[in-house]
């Protein structure tokens, strides 16, 4: 068993999580097809890694774990900036859609996500899905670091704002 080799790993999951096995990997960020729109650019890789694991109740799950940095572009001011990205999650691993608890009963755990079990899962389609989940929906600076924000605050000293303080009433919604 060689999982580093190989490129694009296919596990057996429910194989997988019995086994205790794991698989460990650093990726590039181009690799990932589908995230490239929400990239600044693809520069940089992923620490992944992905270990077969017993649950609470003796249930076979997954647990993936995923770190490393990427650059989104920032909403605010356009420019790009590195996201730190540390993700984990854990799986429990059911034999169809029907054996998936219903959120609503005793068995439903909100802290695990349910995987439907098949003998060919792209280890990659997993990861991807899980790094899309975790990013920010308008990712933006730390507004100390934002080039948005601090353009206002050059903007307090300007003569325009002196002059503004000579008008009389009426401007304060300016
Ligand atoms: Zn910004």
């Amino acid at each position: 068993m060689n999982a580093q080799a190989i490129h694009m790993p296919v596990i057996n999951s429910l194989d997988f999580s019995r086994k205790a096995q794991e698989f460990h990997d650093i990726i590039p960020l181009l690799r990932f097809s589908r995230l490239g729109e929400y990239l600044a650019d693809a520069n940089g890789s992923l620490d992944i890694t992905l270990s077969g694991v017993v649950g609470k109740s003796g249930e076979p799950g997954l647990r993936l774990a995923v770190q490393g940095a990427l650059n989104l572009t920032c909403q605010r001011c356009l420019d790009s900036f590195e996201y730190l990205l540390d993700v984990t999650a854990d799986f429990v691993l059911v034999t169809s859609e029907d054996a998936i608890p219903s959120p609503d009963s005793d068995e439903y755990d909100d802290e695990v996500d349910y995987l439907v079990a098949e003998t060919q899962m792209p280890v990659m389609d997993l990861v991807e899905d899980e790094i899309l989940l975790a990013l920010p929906l308008a990712p933006k600076h730390a507004e100390k670091d934002c080039l948005a924000s601090s353009k206002v605050e050059l903007e307090k000293p300007s003569p325009f704002a002196a002059l503004k303080d000579f008008k009389v009433g009426g401007s304060q919604n300016d």
